[in-house]
């Protein structure tokens, strides 16, 4: 794979497959249990969490193959396509479904519009239970169909959350997620920093003071960023950043997301995302790409989506 956006633009997909399939086994052990049991994990692992075989996608993947296809049929952000092809993932009946992408797709079955599915299921949640990271792990497809046009970029971004997870801090951190792989992308200095400067002032508190320390240590390795493994959007956000941006090969960084337990599944896909963009798709070990059953189609859906979005318009 010789053209480096090509390869980048498919190390995006196939790194969040990868951190996802690597994570699926050890969702929800601890990082004790994890280094006791496995030691470092650096090969997909049968069994565990779920009890499928090695290189099984989770959710994660799926949801993100639903926008991706989405966009390579309709060559535009479609939200009600999307938020059908959602529905009858749900109907497929997954392995992993997080809750308020249950309940809000549920709706959607029941007859309510997409836009307000997510917002409903959103104003009924408690804090603590309102903004998972359920959204930004499938997200990575905009940020390739929409590496040209970074207003458009966030928009899309942020209305593909808010079919399921409409809080802002969900909606904002899928928006300066996509911007910063759009930046890797295109070969931009600085990712996150550039991204983070022309969204400073719209994003919501929690999800800048998360992001901040991971740009002062980019700058200067002696700042601090402690990363946690919860399922909350900001701190996934944070992890997939620090872990993707720092680590000196993807290989590592994936690893390092997935040795932190918890949501490991979700913290390796979006650290994935990270580290295929930036290393590319070559980057990536053999031996995880063949263990997935949807690497040729997510390969082609990579290079599909090169091809659309305003830039070819
Ligand atoms: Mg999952």
């Amino acid at each position: 794979m010789g053209d480096h956006l090509e390869s980048r633009a498919c190390g995006t997909l196939l790194g969040l497959a990868c951190g996802d399939a690597l994570g699926r086994p050890v969702e929800f052990r601890s990082p004790h249990q994890i280094e006791r049991t496995h030691g470092r994990i650096t090969e997909m692992l049968a069994d565990g969490t779920y009890g499928k075989p090695a290189g099984t996608i989770t959710d994660d993947t799926e949801m993100a193959l639903c926008i991706a296809r989405s966009l390579a049929e309709h060559a535009t952000f479609d939200p009600a396509d999307v938020a059908d092809r959602f529905v009858a993932w749900k109907a497929s009946g997954p392995f992993d479904i997080g809750i308020m992408t249950a309940n809000a797709l549920r709706r959607i079955q029941n007859g309510e519009s997409w836009d307000e599915a997510g917002r409903r299921e959103w104003e009924l949640s408690p804090e603590g239970s309102n903004a998972g990271n359920g959204s930004l792990m499938r997200c990575a497809p905009y940020a390739i169909a929409y590496r040209d046009d970074p207003d458009e970029l966030v928009r899309v971004s942020r209305r593909s959350s808010s079919i399921t997870h409409a809080d802002p801090r969900c909606q904002w951190s899928c928006a300066l997620f996509n911007r910063t792989l759009a930046n890797l992308q295109i070969g931009i200095e600085r990712p996150l920093e550039t991204a983070l400067a022309d969204l400073e002032t719209e994003l919501p508190d929690d999800v800048l003071d998360a992001v901040t320390p991971v740009v002062e240590y980019l700058n200067d390795e002696r700042a601090d960023v402690e990363l946690a493994n919860s399922g909350y959007v900001v701190t996934t956000l944070q992890a997939g950043l620090y872990l993707g941006l720092t680590a000196d090969t993807a290989e590592e960084a994936i690893v390092d997301a997935v040795m932190m337990g918890g949501d490991a599944d979700t913290i390796g896909a979006v650290t994935g995302a990270v580290a295929g963009a930036r290393f590319g798709l070559d980057a990536l070990p053999d031996g995880w790409l063949e263990a997935l059953s949807v690497r040729s189609e997510l390969e082609s859906l990579g290079t599909d989506l090169l091809e659309i979005g305003p830039q070819s318009a």
